[in-house]
């Protein structure tokens, strides 16, 4: 494993730790970020990595991501992740979970996990057997706030593309326009039926071509392809796949003044955001507009460990406040002349203490 303090992605994260228990099998890495605003928060990742640096960058650069993304959440936690180094056949075991929930129990709540790529609601409740040092469990209850984060996560991107409307276009509402979605799964799926709703015009793209093509039946939109979506002509181009679709390929088919969807890491490498800004597209910095899923399970897990009850209205509640973040960043990159990413990187860092 390259050693990871010369790795570029090592940012004076305050712990990284690499958890080994012989007898379940479980390797994984703790990387805690920073925990000035509070705990460390962020997901557990479950993926089989080509090599242990390849898992080390992840845990070093996701948990980096979560600092900026609770911080400019207005979060009161710091930012984490954890990464299981899963073998080729990634069995996961539930003594693996426990072995892993002792791990997370040992940090004294430095860090709060949730689930993540490969772990489900199923195998936090697992986890939480071991240790209270978890979000993103069940909902409790009428009114609750918590459970699956991928509704409320669409619900602020959603405000976050009005937001975007609004400011590029100058239109108070989306009826007319045309938004096209890239991914129809739990995040671009929630983003489409509720722009449908407003009337927008939608063309949805997902490489499971069936799924695209039942969700267009039943919002009276059309589909395109996977391979075609990027460069369909639209108002909105939202990414709720993959990331590092925006490259230089990717910018120069964007037909489109607006780039403002859910997928994590969207820009493929830090020039790109440049790139989007020269070609007069406005950027919606992913880890800001993509927070909804994160104040849902952060005040899930506040509320139970203050022993007192979660409120959904006040999770929709600090939702709705995504634009104004949004065009804080906006406002300071037309300011300054700094591409809208590197504003807002700028301003999560000043929030955790190294401005
Ligand atoms: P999901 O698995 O429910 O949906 C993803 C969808 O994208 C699937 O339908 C998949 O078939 C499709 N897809 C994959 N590759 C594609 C491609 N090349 N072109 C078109 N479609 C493709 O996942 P999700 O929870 O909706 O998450 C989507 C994105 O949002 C991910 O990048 C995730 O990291 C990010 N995100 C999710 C949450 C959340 O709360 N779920 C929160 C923050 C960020």
């Amino acid at each position: 494993m390259t050693a990871f303090w010369t790795e570029a992605d090592f940012d004076d994260h305050e712990l990284v730790q690499l958890v080994r228990d012989r007898r379940s099998g479980l390797t994984a890495i703790i990387a805690l970020h920073s925990t000035h605003l509070g705990p460390a928060a962020g997901g557990t990742r479950f993926w089989h990595y080509a090599d242990a640096g390849e898992a080390m960058r992840d845990a070093l650069r996701l948990s980096r991501g979560m600092s900026y993304k609770n911080a400019m959440a207005g979060l009161p936690m710091g930012g984490g992740k954890a990464v299981i180094l899963a073998g080729e056949d990634k069995a996961k075991t539930p003594d693996m979970l426990a072995a892993f929930g002792d791990a997370v129990e040992a940090l004294g709540g430095r860090y709060v996990t949730a689930e993540d790529v490969g772990i489900g609601e199923s195998d936090m409740v697992a986890v939480s057997q071991r240790t209270d040092y978890v979000s993103g469990l069940p909902v409790s209850g009428e009114g609750a706030a918590g459970g699956d984060p991928g509704p409320f996560t669409a619900m602020g991107i959603y405000h976050g593309i009005k937001a975007a409307v609004r400011y590029k276009l100058g239109k108070d509402s989306v009826e007319g326009v045309h938004v096209a979605i890239q991914g129809t799964g739990s995040v671009g799926g929630g983003v489409a039926r509720l722009l449908a709703k407003d009337g927008a015009r939608l063309t949805l793209s997902d490489i499971n071509q069936a799924r695209a093509a039942e969700l267009a039946e039943e919002l009276g939109a059309q589909t395109a392809a996977p391979d075609a979506i990027m460069g369909v002509a639209c108002d909105v181009f939202s990414p709720n796949a993959l990331g590092a679709i925006l490259d230089e390929d990717g910018i120069a088919r964007l037909d489109t003044p607006i780039v403002a969807g859910g997928a994590n890491n969207q820009l493929a490498r830090a020039h790109h955001g440049r790139m989007l800004a020269e070609r007069g597209i406005l950027y919606a910095p992913d880890y800001v507009i993509n927070a909804g899923g994160i104040i849902s399970v952060t005040l899930e897990y506040l509320a139970r460990r203050n022993g007192t009850p979660s409120d959904i209205n006040e999770v929709r509640k600090r939702i709705a406040r995504i634009p104004e973040r949004l065009e804080e960043v906006w406002r300071k990159s037309d300011e300054s002349g700094q591409s809208p990413d590197v504003v807002a990187d700028r301003m999560a860092q000043e929030l955790i203490g190294r401005g």
